[in-house]
């Protein structure tokens, strides 16, 4: 059979009636854009992060790229955002019409260092981007303090980070704006496309309001230039749904990371070393320098891993044009090298972290 990635079925015998209840909810009222479950889990969503305002939209890059729209970024303007990062991070910025500017990650957190941040604002710098990388919050309230000083704007990537925590705050309430994904594999994930932003500006809620949805407030009356990205009732209703499990899966996610930390010390592998409180681990991250044997061995196990990502965007052929070679972003670069993410989810049974903790055991062994 093997260890799945990700047991949809799992999730949705957890949810039971609950699931089919929401999406029958919809079919019956069938308004499908811009109906009560989309206010809903506005309100609802917002409430969670501890936010004043959330926007649905289509997606988790819509997000990212309307939140800088909304904040007048464009043409001519540097936004910062880490080397290593998921692609959609970058190209916000490219859509947006800006240059993003790339700073290395620290090797212990993943996420951007605040001091490579500091060292590349320049007059140009309108806004940067921390994102938290594979759950772990990055150093967001640092990072505020210091582009306040300067004056321009901090929109976090939080697409792998829903419900993690920075002491006694929720990701969502401490940028500027906040993005999210709910890509069906996210910690919180709808099933189909659907992201959000979350912020405590109204003027910035209101324009990215404005710009998903044609950049009207009134039918046929088009103030700006607007896209069409918005999140629909469907998937709104099932957002719902899984919200209320939230902080339970991510619970879980927690003590099998801790599990995976017990069970892999020792062995020759680097594991997350700064693992606060609030981390919710969208994946478990490992370093190995022959990462791709490990991989090929683990895959002959049925034991399913993927690589959070082999090509860091300035190295991407769609970013050459920026001309950044090899050795730009050592860090980023070596993790792009060494990193595997070994399955990790709210249903993952402990029968099956078992076997996946015997086969990398097994390996190092011989390895
Ligand atoms: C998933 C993800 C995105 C993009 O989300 P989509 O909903 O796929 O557009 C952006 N940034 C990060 C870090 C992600 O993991």
């Amino acid at each position: 059979m093997g260890v799945k990635w990700y047991d949809f079925g799992a999730e949705q015998a957890e949810l039971g009636s609950e699931l089919s209840e929401a999406i029958a909810r919809v079919l019956k009222n069938s308004q499908f854009i811009r109906g009560p479950e989309v206010r809903a889990f506005e309100s609802e969503w917002a409430a969670y992060c501890g936010a004043r305002h959330c926007v649905g939209l289509g997606n988790g890059l819509d997000s990212l790229h309307l939140s800088l729209r909304a904040a007048g970024i464009g043409v001519g303007d540097e936004v910062i955002v880490p080397a290593h990062t998921f692609v959609a991070t970058w190209l916000a910025v490219t859509y947006a019409g800006a240059t993003p500017v790339p700073v290395d990650v620290g090797i212990e957190t993943f996420t951007m260092d605040p001091e490579k941040f500091r060292r590349a604002i320049t007059p140009r710098t309108k806004a940067v981007i921390p994102v938290d990388l594979y759950g772990n919050p990055a150093n967001v309230e640092e990072i505020t303090e210091e582009a306040h000083r300067h004056d321009f704007i901090v929109v976090e990537d939080a697409a792998q980070a829903h419900g993690a925590r920075v002491g006694a705050r929720t990701v969502g309430s401490i940028a500027d704006i906040t993005a999210f994904s709910f890509y069906p594999i996210k910690n919180l994930g709808a099933y189909g496309d659907a992201g959000a932003i979350t912020t405590n500006r109204s003027d910035l809620a209101e324009r990215v309001s404005l710009l998903g949805n044609y950049g009207s407030e009134v039918k046929y009356d088009h103030r700006i230039l607007g896209y069409n990205s918005r999140l629909d009732e469907l998937q709104a209703a099932v957002l719902r749904v899984k919200l209320r499990q939230l902080d339970r899966w991510n619970g879980r996610r927690r003590e099998r990371a801790s599990r995976y930390l017990d069970g892999l010390a020792h062995l020759g592998l680097t594991l997350p070393s700064l693992t606060p409180p609030g981390h919710v681990w969208h994946v478990f991250p490992i370093l190995h320098r022959r990462r791709d044997a490990l991989q090929a061995y683990l895959e002959s196990a049925g034991v399913p891993s993927i690589i959070h990502y082999p090509v860091p965007p300035h190295l991407l052929g769609a970013y050459a044009p920026l001309g950044f070679g090899p050795g730009a972003f050592p860090i980023s670069e070596r993790i792009a090298h060494e990193e595997l993410s070994l399955p990790l989810s709210p249903f993952l049974s402990l029968e099956d972290q078992d076997e996946v903790l015997r086969s990398v055991a097994k390996w190092c062994s011989e390895a």
